[in-house]
């Protein structure tokens, strides 16, 4: 069974390889015709030799839960299927739906559990290899193309180290308004970056916006990418990038969780977690938007170190989290904080660790729902909105919270595109659109905040 045909594309794709540091699977477009059969089987073997987790026959289930009793009987799942089932929504309230991933090797088990317990479902992926596939084309395709035209794609997935040599990139080449910002280092040692983007003065009031805390929601990264080109566009040109330029900063964080999301790139797409290990402790990684201080450790948040949602040994035990609290702490002067998450379409702010409303809570509704029209205008697209308890569930130890709690008065978290239809594994295509219309909900916080000096 040959796997390997020397074609000319296959070089190609051999060549790009050895020029990464880390292993990519999938095979490349331009293959001469292979019986299917034979193509699964050597996709598998290659992505085994590379060390990357295959996820062929794993599917995405959606249950509609009735009732609370019935959304219980889900978060059971947690406990009775450790780190097999893994929820991309998990269970909140019976109007929103619970998307959860899981193994080939465990589908016919939960299938049944399901029906056991009357739980409807539906397959919303039917097989999550088969979108990997096609998004590693896409990536190997994209980045043929950037390679010989020496252009960035702003429509297209990137690796870590295609981001950071952008954000130096980018950061040179419009150095009258951008600068780079190393604020801290990851657990293994990877600069955390950030972008500022600055017409003078010191310490002036500022926004800050961090995607990709959560690895696997690459959409995000791509969306902050978007966003920082956007924001020196415009400076000059739309009037409310540059009222907000010419009084405040803005600070992007676009990979906020680099291990992590390395991680994505070269064993485990679907990682959501930093990568910190502890000596006597099997899992890795701690949930890096359950490890903040505000109400640290309650509900939402899961004690132990396997769960999705592990919030770690103490509050801002992870670097990543500390490094963006000694930055915002050492500014003093940060008046928006925007976290941006994927997916369900929703935005929201504080509290997410208690239902209590916060002070400003009519402000802040009417706010989100000012931006969500603006983002609806773009491209039709529907996004809830509330505070995070009330419209999702409560989480704890999360990044808004200690924001708001820190006295940021107006802080948001975005879940950007899209519903379901490809949760985590959004097509590239969809880039572009998703910033643009993310872009018209940030400037109508943006200009609030620049209107609202406190
Ligand atoms: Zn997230």
């Amino acid at each position: 069974m040959p796997c390997t045909r020397k074609t000319p594309e296959a070089h190609l794709e051999e060549e790009e390889r050895s020029m990464q540091s880390f292993p990519r699977g999938g095979m490349g477009s331009g293959l001469s015709p292979v019986d299917p059969r034979t193509l699964l089987v050597c996709s598998f073997i290659l992505a085994a030799a590379l060390g990357q987790m295959n996820f062929t026959g794993d599917q995405v289930l959606r249950v509609l839960a009735k009732n609370e009793k019935q959304l219980s009987l889900l978060r059971d799942l947690e406990g009775l299927k450790p780190q097999k089932v893994d929820f991309w929504r998990g269970p909140a309230r019976p109007s929103l739906p619970v998307d959860m991933r899981v193994p080939f090797s465990e589908l016919k088990d939960i299938k049944a559990y399901l029906e056991s317990h009357g739980l409807a479902y539906s397959i919303m992926i039917k097989d999550i290899q088969v979108l990997l596939d096609e998004e590693r084309e896409a990536m190997a395709k994209s980045r043929r193309l950037e390679r010989s035209t020496s252009s960035f794609s702003y429509s297209s997935y990137h690796t870590l180290e295609e981001i950071y040599t952008w954000i130096d990139n980018f950061a040179t080449e419009h150095s009258d308004i951008a600068s780079k910002i190393r604020i801290g280092y990851s657990f293994e040692n990877r600069s955390i970056l950030v972008l500022k983007f600055s017409t003078g003065g010191s310490q002036r009031p500022a926004i800050w916006i961090d995607t990709g805390i959560h690895a696997r929601e690459w959409i995000t990264h791509a969306t902050g990418i978007w966003t920082a080109r956007k924001i020196v566009n415009e400076y000059g040109k739309d009037r409310i990038v540059t009222n907000v330029l010419n009084a405040m900063d803005i600070f992007m964080e676009i990979v906020s969780n680099p291990d992590g999301f390395a991680f994505t790139h070269s064993m485990n797409r679907l990682w959501r977690k930093n990568k910190s290990s502890r000596p006597g402790i099997f899992c890795i990684g701690v949930d890096l938007n359950r490890n903040w201080k505000s109400g640290f450790g309650g509900n939402g948040s899961n004690n132990n170190p396997c769960s999705e949602t592990y919030h770690g040994p103490s509050p801002q035990s992870e670097p990543e989290v500390a490094a963006i609290v000694d930055f915002i702490t050492a500014h003093g002067n940060i008046k928006a904080l925007i976290s941006i998450h994927s997916y369900s379409q929703m935005l929201m702010y504080p509290y997410g660790h208690t239902l209590e409303p916060v002070s400003n809570q009519e402000e802040l509704y009417s706010l989100a729902k000012d931006a969500v029209q603006a983002l609806y205008e773009v491209h039709g697209m529907e996004y809830i909105f509330g505070s995070i308890s009330t419209t999702l569930y409560v989480a704890s130890g999360i990044t808004v919270d200690w924001a708001y709690d820190s006295g940021i008065k107006y802080s948001f978290s975005f879940e950007l595109r899209d519903t379901g239809h490809y949760g985590f594994l959004l097509p590239a295509a969809q880039i572009v659109p998703t910033a643009q219309e993310t872009w018209l909900a940030i400037q109508t916080i943006m200009e609030h905040t620049l209107n609202h000096p406190y």
